[in-house]
């Protein structure tokens, strides 16, 4: 079976889905872009992930080229066509093709490109009974990460040399030596029964998993500050975790050199994730 993805209103096999080599995401990163979840054929908190993504244009002055139902409509058609029952769905959408010029091209067509890709829920499982590890890294982001832009290259060069250290993720820490979030997740750490994540500002993303798992902890009473932690508080913590669209609620064993409690995977690994689990909207 062919892979289908959806490039400016077809859908195409996957290995002809093309974008031209002027297109200012190629060129600028001038673009935007959304993962949504799926489970059992549904979109993890859609809602949430269409409205963080009109936000997202609305921030980088780009209008929508398609309506907000139809997004839903090709979401649907592609795990349809994929066969996709577990996995990911990835949305991008660039200021379009134009002959290269920083300032914003008139008349130009925004590009959007939507794929479709299963995962292993094996994997997933096999991860969440390890645990992850993490190191930490400066974050050398710009201003406005609370943008979900395709300019990632701060991210990708965190997310190797995490990977050099045989890491999953990295930690991105701030010049005052606080944890903003991961490469491409919330943080979160556990001490003394409270759980602690990075206020939202316009230095972190404002997790769509991040806000179920809120919505989670409240319900279920669960203990939780939004409050900023460093290094200090990361050795001294109980439990560690990471949280994202496609790793859910995902626990951290080790930071840099730091066994997390005593290495495996914590008591609370599995609340938190049940939590997040019942407060989920599937559509
Ligand atoms: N922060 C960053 C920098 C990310 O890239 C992601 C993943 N999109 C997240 C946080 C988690 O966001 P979400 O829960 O919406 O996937």
């Amino acid at each position: 079976m062919s892979r289908i993805s959806y490039v400016n209103g077809m859908y195409c096999d996957h290995k002809d889905s093309l974008v031209h080599i002027e297109d200012r995401g190629y060129q600028f990163a001038d673009g935007v872009y959304e993962v949504f979840g799926v489970i059992n054929k549904k979109i993890i908190d859609y809602h949430g992930h269409i409205n963080r993504l009109y936000r997202s244009l609305e921030e980088i002055r780009l209008k929508s080229p398609i309506s907000k139902s139809s997004y839903l409509y090709h979401i649907q058609r592609l795990i349809f066509k994929n066969r996709i029952v577990d996995g990911l769905i990835y949305l991008q959408i660039t200021r379009g093709v134009a002959s290269r010029d920083f300032k914003f091209p008139k008349n130009c067509k925004p590009s959007l490109v939507i794929t479709a890709k299963n995962l292993l829920t094996n994997e997933y499982e096999n991860s969440f009974k390890k645990g992850i590890k993490v190191k930490t890294v400066k974050d050398l982001r710009w201003k406005r990460v609370d943008i979900k832009t395709i300019n990632l290259l701060a991210p990708v060069l965190a997310k190797q040399d995490a990977a050099d250290s045989k890491c999953q993720e990295s930690w991105l820490i701030d010049e005052d030596g606080f944890v903003t979030e991961g490469s491409s997740s919330t943080a979160w750490i556990l001490k003394k029964n409270t759980l602690y994540t990075t206020p939202l500002s316009n230095s972190i993303l404002n997790g769509i998993t991040r806000k179920s798992l809120i919505k989670g902890l409240k319900k279920n009473k669960l203990k939780f500050i939004e409050k900023k932690f460093n290094i200090k508080d990361i050795k001294y913590a109980d439990e560690a975790f990471i949280t994202s669209a496609t790793q859910y609620v995902m626990p951290v064993v080790r930071v840099d050199n730091f066994k997390i409690g005593n290495g495996k995977i914590g008591k609370y690994a599995d609340i938190f994730r049940k939590a997040y689990m019942e407060a989920i909207q599937l559509t």
